[in-house]
């Protein structure tokens, strides 16, 4: 995934639509751990965001708000990229 890449996922819950922080590493369609169609789980369907769709998922916001206090250099792992 490029550093620069936004990507949003929008998720039907039970009839509630959240849009979310995609994520493309691992099992997860979010960051927050949604898994889209999974279909052992049944009641998520990823649906096409709608244009002009903003994040409104409270623990994707919570995520970010945690995460953007950290720095690249304070990560020592072979994978990181420069942000
Ligand atoms: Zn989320």
């Amino acid at each position: 995934m490029s550093g620069t890449l936004k990507h949003m996922v929008t998720i039907d819950y039970e009839g509630e639509l959240r849009t979310h922080i995609g994520f493309t590493v691992g099992s997860y369609a979010t960051i927050c751990g949604m898994d889209g169609n999974d279909a052992f789980i049944g009641q998520q369907t990823t649906i096409e965001t709608p244009a002009g769709a903003k994040l409104d998922c409270p623990q994707c916001y919570a995520m970010w708000a945690e995460a953007r206090k950290w720095k690249v250099i304070d990560f020592d792992i072979p994978t990181k990229t420069k942000g």
